[in-house]
């Protein structure tokens, strides 16, 4: 098994929090990352499965378990049952942004405006990763997925993976188990050839985000620069010259709730239709049908609102920070935590319990975490 010396945790994850794990394993190869999880599960210690750490917030006290690093890589390419479509089949410890980098290169479409999410390709449809208006269902094909109650290895399609807004089965919501636990070991990703030509930008959000109008046409490399550079701006790109990134990107998910609730708010806070659920199948049997068909019941759909204008609206500004806290928000965006140096988690929970009291005061709705939280409360 390649075990590896531990190392404390806050050395692996972007917000830097996290004790020193009892073990560590690194796994280099699917094989390996088989091997590990099986004898893990069997052992039944606790187990932490560790991507690029970036979407976790773990607690200062040492991990009395395994943390299994995934550090497999690998791009492979395959033909598409869809003609003009092409799939690419990528180890679960791929760089995402290098992935994007290698498709915008290779002129595959459908990834470009996830350009700069940090973290690893098997973690992103954990949590069904996203940026102005593209999300990884939107490309994802299937995954090769080992349950963690048989260790069986299986390939399943996106469509048995519950992706929604950032969830899936497989994510740890906070405060719950996931709904199927397993570890992912590929992704397959379906793109669009498009070649290095211009076209036109696809989706009213990521046009408004790029300054675009209808009508522009650019190429994917442009795209990708111009997202970077958004998402510099606003210290969402991972930088260790700026601790506006030391963080876990949006700790907080931009709310649903319903469109009574909605109703209750300012309107200037913004707000996004969540398309309903489609209605089930009315199956008419040929001899019951006398020519009429009923109207299916009609009901608004839930509502998205702004977590970032309800904190900031609740009274705390970019850069806030608790009286002597080494946690604060980002001074360029308010849904992320950041660690200004050597913070606790404990810190950082404590500014997350503060924002979510004053948010439920001002507006009355609680707002969840987004990253995973292990070995730490809010
Ligand atoms: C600066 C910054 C900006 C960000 N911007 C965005 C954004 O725009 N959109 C967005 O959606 N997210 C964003 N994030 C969050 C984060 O980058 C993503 O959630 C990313 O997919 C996490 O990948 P990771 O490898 O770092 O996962 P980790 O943090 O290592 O793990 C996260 C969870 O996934 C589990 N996990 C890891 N690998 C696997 C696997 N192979 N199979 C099953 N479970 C696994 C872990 O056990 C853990 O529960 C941002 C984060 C930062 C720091």
């Amino acid at each position: 098994m390649p075990d590896v010396p531990p190392i404390p945790l806050a050395q692996l994850t972007t917000l830097r929090t996290g004790g020193m794990p009892d073990r560590m394993i690194e796994a280099h190869t699917t094989d390996e990352l088989v091997d590990a999880l099986r004898s893990a599960w069997a052992d039944g210690a606790p187990l932490l499965v560790l991507g690029g750490g970036s979407n976790l917030l773990i607690g200062d006290e040492p991990f009395d378990g395994t943390v299994i690093r995934v550090r497999t890589s690998g791009i492979e390419r395959l033909p598409s049952p869809r003609p003009g479509f092409e799939r690419l089949r990528v180890q679960a410890g791929h760089d995402w942004e290098a992935l994007v980098a290698y498709a915008v290169a290779e002129g595959l479409a459908g990834i470009e405006a996830m350009s700069g999410i940090p973290g690893t390709v098997g973690a992103a449809p954990v949590q069904n990763i996203g940026a102005y208006g593209q999300e990884i269902v939107q490309t994802l094909a299937e995954v090769e997925l080992i349950d963690e109650h048989t260790g069986e290895v299986s390939t399943v399609p996106a469509d048995e993976l519950g992706l929604g807004f950032r969830t899936s089965v497989l994510k740890h919501h906070y405060g719950s188990v996931p709904e199927r636990p397993g570890v992912i070991l590929t992704v397959t990703l379906e793109l669009e050839q498009v070649g290095h030509g211009e076209r036109p930008v696809v989706g009213e959000q990521l046009r408004t985000a790029l300054g675009l109008g209808p009508e522009a046409s650019v190429s994917l490399a442009w795209v990708r620069d111009h997202v970077l550079d958004t998402r510099r701006r606003k210290g969402m790109v991972l930088d260790p010259e700026d601790p506006d990134t030391y963080s876990a990107g949006s700790f907080f998910q931009n709310a649903i709730v319903s469109p009574s609730f909605a109703r209750t708010l300012p309107p200037e806070c913004p707000r996004w239709p969540v398309a309903p659920d489609l209605d089930s199948v009315l199956v008419i049997p040929l001899a019951a049908y006398e020519g009429y068909v009923p109207p299916s019941a009609s009901r608004e759909s839930d509502v998205k609102v702004s977590a970032a204008w309800l904190i900031e609206h609740s009274g705390l500004r970019k850069g806030f920070k608790l009286p002597r806290s080494r946690a604060s928000l980002s001074t360029k965006h308010a849904l992320a935590l950041t660690n200004r140096g050597d913070a606790s988690a404990d810190e950082l929970a404590e500014l997350a319990r503060f924002i979510q009291g004053r948010v439920q005061s001002e507006f009355g709705l609680i707002l969840q975490p987004e990253p995973v939280l292990v070995g730490v409360e809010l």
